[in-house]
């Protein structure tokens, strides 16, 4: 029993008092006890490609090789070997049940165990794992989101092994279990998950990538393909409050409270010194991820009081999104076992930072190489900078994708709002790439043929410096020397689409660019000035997207909107431009989407829209009517008595009947503005669910702001024993 404290008598033993003494440090594994040397146990619980080896004979080891790298088909005899291995590693290593692990569109991943047992005939059990088992299984598809593509057909939906992510084993207080990343698609063949268009995605990349480097001369390389990097940013508050704050457990954010006298201002949490709770369970979260083989490296204080972040060293795109579902599901679990509730959402509190989650993003090939790394040489230059125009192409053409990947109606609360970046999408180039892009435009071709290949007046780019911390906090798209970083992403989504659309967008840039160099060098020029000619035409058709200034500043709002940059400011907006005929045609064009895909998931996230703000409006309702408003009409009574009271004695009263005026007023606009949300909440604004949606965002969210910035007020009015929730000073500043 990790807690001691009973939930009514919660205010007496809070888990802030007591975990210490309560044996919060009762941890899973042993190795974390033992203080074992983390090389030792990294990757312990992966059954990595080498471990395999170790248990396969070589020819049924190459045959599996030959899928994960080049993408050929399991076959079947070999499946049953795989799954015999595989099954005696985990069961080896504790694990009593398997899973297929997949990414639904809920941007949560799912899960169904089954047992290994199997009945044998003298009615006891022996575990048994086919290679049908871990091929595919068959969940029960009906209650996943699908937009849609299910409902035309039938229900079922199955899951298939993606054997380029390793199984790897979860673990929890009582036992493990074996988790097999897989598909998720329809039995009609479409797409039900978010890891399928990623991996489709990676294939388009990798062509045109390819292409693009055995024409700039690189005839060897057999892949590219992105890295990943995802910085996470959470909130831990104490169980206790979490308890007492119906919003957080609903909505995952708190849906009242008035600022407290002190929030970030100070600047003393950024990088302040971790208190010990919390550094005991980030301690714990890393042993977990080490033994899962996900590569957490740094850990600190974020902005906000109560905010944290862990960051991973960069992995193939494929992992990087599969090993960050992996942390955002051990940050929960832990943080329960030490008092603590860990909030993912993109706005858990009004007034202090939000939590995002940077997306550092950039190409590699199979060799090492970072196609974004400037490098030491004029070819390896040529490329950086061949690759760098179509990542400037990419995000100048597609910002409408950009922006619809990152959006959510809890992000809404995030971008543009003064402490993220702006909803508009632009490039933070730095002044030294911006400089030499700019001296290549404005560079004669001709005249300057002789002084270099780029024309630039040196063989060799300047090393680019990276950048130390944040340099430009307000650009949601920045050069930071050697990767892209994708600011806006939200804290608590999955990082899967956001990367299949740079991955896809970025596809079609270099394309594109391909295209162009093609013409130009079967036309006669030779490849340097071929080349020279296609990035200096890029950068100068789509310049208009690199801005290096400050993204909070009203200046930006009206000089993007000059450069007719889109600024949408929204989620639903967002949605609304999902499946245009633009989009349509760059997703089939690279086999990442279908027509019918696309549409999916535009119904989808209409969907999630339409759910979450009814929720938070029903919340927001229930809150004010049954919480708040009963103990502010008694205090009101009690002011209302003490009124009366002095009444009859000659005690001056008249400042006391200003303030029972302006409380009680208040009180009358309270009742009101709940009312008023209850109507609203009430209606459906029509039968169709973006209808339906389109009346949350112009009427619910309205009203509830409403009822919110009168319970705040009351707040600071109220006597604080009577205030139903606990507040934000508690929240954020009890550790
Ligand atoms: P910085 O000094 O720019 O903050 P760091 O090296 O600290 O850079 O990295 C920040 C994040 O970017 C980390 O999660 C890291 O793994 C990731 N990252 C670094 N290089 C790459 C790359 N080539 N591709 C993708 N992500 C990267
Ligand atoms: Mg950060």
């Amino acid at each position: 029993m990790l807690l001691m404290f009973n939930i009514q008598n919660i205010d007496v033993l809070t888990a802030a008092k007591s975990w210490r003494v309560n044996g919060f440090t009762n941890n899973t594994s042993s190795e974390f006890e033992n203080g074992k040397n983390i090389a030792e146990i990294f990757g312990i619980d992966v059954f990595t490609i080498d471990k395999m080896r170790e248990k396969l004979s070589k020819d049924v080891w190459k045959s599996l090789l030959a899928t994960v790298e080049i993408g050929q088909q399991l076959e079947p005899r070999i499946a049953d070997i795989v799954a015999l291995a595989m099954k005696e590693w985990a069961t080896e290593r504790g694990a009593t049940h398997y899973t297929h692990w997949f990414q639904p569109l809920t941007g949560n991943t799912a899960e169904k165990h089954e047992s290994f047992i199997t009945p044998n005939e003298n009615g006891k059990v022996i575990t048994e794992f086919s290679g049908k088992d871990l091929i595919q299984s068959e969940p029960d598809a009906s209650s996943f989101p699908s937009g849609g593509l299910r409902s035309t057909f039938e229900a079922r939906g199955y899951t298939a092994w993606d054997p380029t992510s390793p199984a790897f084993i979860m673990r929890h207080s009582n036992g493990a279990t074996l988790c097999i990343p897989t598909a998720f698609a329809s039995w009609t063949g479409e797409a039900l998950d978010n890891k399928t268009p990623l991996l489709r995605s990676t294939e388009a990349l990798n062509k045109e990538a390819k292409r693009a480097l055995n024409m700039l001369g690189d005839t060897k390389v057999k892949k590219v393909f992105s890295t990943v990097g995802a910085e996470q940013e959470y909130f831990l508050i104490d169980e206790e409050f979490f308890y007492r704050r119906p919003d957080l457990s609903m909505c995952g954010r708190t849906l009242f409270g008035a600022k407290p006298p002190r929030g970030q201002e100070l600047d003393d949490h950024y990088f302040g010194s971790i208190p010990d709770r919390v550094l005991s369970f980030m301690t714990d979260v890393e042993f977990q991820l080490y033994r899962l083989g996900v590569p957490v490296k740094t850990r600190h204080n974020e902005v906000a009081p109560g905010q944290y972040e862990f960051a991973p060293i960069f992995e193939h795109c494929n992992s990087a999104a599969d090993h960050q579902q992996v942390m955002m599901q051990v940050l929960q679990n832990t943080a329960r076992k030490y008092g603590l509730v860990c909030l993912l959402h993109e706005k858990p509190f009004e007034g202090v930072n939000g939590s995002g989650k940077h997306l550092n993003w950039s190409l590699s090939t199979d060799n090492g190489q970072n196609l974004l790394e400037p490098g030491g040489t004029p070819s390896s230059n040529i490329q950086f900078l061949y690759f760098c125009s179509a990542v400037i192409k990419a995000v100048d053409e597609h910002q409408d994708l950009l922006r619809i990947s990152i959006s959510s109606p809890s992000n809404d609360h995030r971008l543009g709002a003064n402490e993220a970046p702006p909803a508009i999408i632009s490039i933070f180039l730095g002044d030294e790439l911006y400089g030499i892009y700019n001296r290549l435009e404005s560079n004669n071709a001709d005249e300057n043929k002789s002084t270099g290949l780029l024309g630039l007046g040196t063989d060799i780019l300047p090393k680019i410096p990276r950048h130390t911390g944040d340099r430009n906090r307000t650009s949601p798209f920045a050069f930071t020397g050697n990767k892209f970083e994708f600011r806006a992403v939200g804290s608590s989504q999955s990082i899967s689409f956001p990367i299949t659309v740079l991955n896809t967008i970025v596809a079609d840039a270099i394309g594109k660019l391909n295209d162009e160099l093609e013409n130009k060098i079967s036309s006669g020029k030779q490849l340097d000035d071929a080349v020279r000619d296609v990035i200096k035409q890029s950068y100068q058709n789509h310049q208009r997207i690199i801005f290096n200034g400050d993204g909070y500043s009203e200046e930006w709002k009206i000089e993007a909107e000059r450069r007719g940059l889109l600024n949408i400011t929204n989620s639903l907006d967002a949605a609304m431009l999902l499946s245009s005929v633009k989009n349509q045609n760059l997703f089939e064009k690279y086999k990442v989407l279908s027509h019918r895909e696309l549409e999916a998931r535009f119904e989808v996230k209409i969907d999630k829209y339409f759910k979450v703000i009814n929720i938070e409006g029903e919340t927001t309702e229930w809150i004010a009517q049954t919480m708040l408003l009963p103990e502010v009409i008694s205090f009101l009574s009690e002011l209302s008595t003490a009124l009366v009271n002095t009444e009859k004695t000659t005690l001056q009263n008249s400042h006391l009947r200003i303030f029972l005026n302006e409380y009680s007023d208040l009180v009358d606009k309270f009742i009101l503005s709940i009312e008023e949300l209850r109507q609203v909440n009430n209606d459906l604004g029509g039968d169709s669910t973006l209808e339906k949606a389109k009346h949350m965002k112009d009427n619910v969210i309205p009203a509830m702001n409403k009822v919110r910035i009168i319970a705040d007020k009351l707040e600071r009015l109220t006597a604080d024993r009577k205030w139903a929730l606990p507040g934000y000073r508690e929240m954020l500043f009890v550790k």
